[in-house]
């Protein structure tokens, strides 16, 4: 259902005068979704069941496919905010979708990091880094025939985890394991839930833009856990010092 508060509506109104001042005045224009995750008040969607999450998920597809269809979005950026301290707001448990107008910093940073990683050549860091994790061990938290699932050699926050289609796809909407990737979100965000007090946690899809295929890219599901309170050096310099090794919150989450 369209948020009550939207950050993004179609046919916003321009920001400020009409007097350009920078080139990147544009009117907030987009979408913002609430997704209901469950019709179950008090648990998150994977205290309910894998099925349950696998609902959510064909929706998060479901609203990928219908935005790209639409063609006015660029980005479809899906979150889940888990916990007042992880800025969730309503009580019911729900996700977020935000139709953005314009390709986001993070994932401009990581299509340039995905080509520079094999520049002029084919090839995937993402893949890479599934296949050198899985071999090496000591930041693997569990591997399906789907998909694996990691601490990144350089987590920004204590306990942040990384799951990982095995298949090289760019686009979320083209997963077609939507019923394993349920399974596999459902025991890793137990695992949150049990072994570390149920942390506030957000965790986010990155994918490709909406149009377009010219450049290489892996999409992923991202989990922070919001453990440790960000300073100044984190939000000022994009400069991550994380208290917790990746090796340890891996075997703590294995
Ligand atoms: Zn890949
Ligand atoms: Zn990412």
């Amino acid at each position: 259902m369209p948020n009550k508060f939207p950050i993004l509506v179609s046919g916003a109104p321009r920001a400020g005068s009409e007097r350009t001042i920078s080139p990147d005045r544009r009117p907030a224009t987009g979408s913002s979704e609430v997704i209901v995750d469950s019709p179950v008040h008090g648990k998150a969607p994977w205290e309910v069941g894998a099925g349950q999450v696998q609902e959510m998920l064909e929706m998060y597809r479901d609203r990928f496919l219908a935005l790209k269809a639409e063609g006015r979005t660029s980005y479809v950026h899906i979150i889940r905010n888990h916990g007042a301290a992880a800025a969730s707001s309503l009580g019911h448990p729900h996700s977020q979708l935000f139709g953005l107008p314009f390709i986001p910093p993070v994932i401009d940073a990581e299509l340039n990091g995905f080509a520079s990683a094999y520049p002029g050549e084919a090839g995937c860091i993402l893949c890479d880094i599934v296949r050198d994790t899985e071999a090496e061990g000591s930041r693997l938290v569990m591997a399906t025939g789907g998909f694996v699932v990691f601490s990144p050699f350089a987590a920004r926050l204590p306990y942040e985890t990384w799951i990982v289609p095995r298949r090289h796809q760019p686009r979320f909407e083209d997963c077609d394991r939507l019923d394993e990737l349920s399974e596999v979100m459902t025991e890793v965000l137990l695992r949150y839930r049990d072994r570390l007090d149920d942390p506030p946690l957000n965790y986010w899809i990155h994918s490709y833009p909406l149009h377009g295929e010219s450049r290489p890219y892996h999409w992923h599901l991202e989990i922070l856990p919001r453990l440790t309170v960000p300073g100044g050096l984190e939000l000022g310099a994009d400069v991550w010092v994380n208290i917790v090794a990746p090796e340890e919150a891996a075997a703590l989450l294995r």
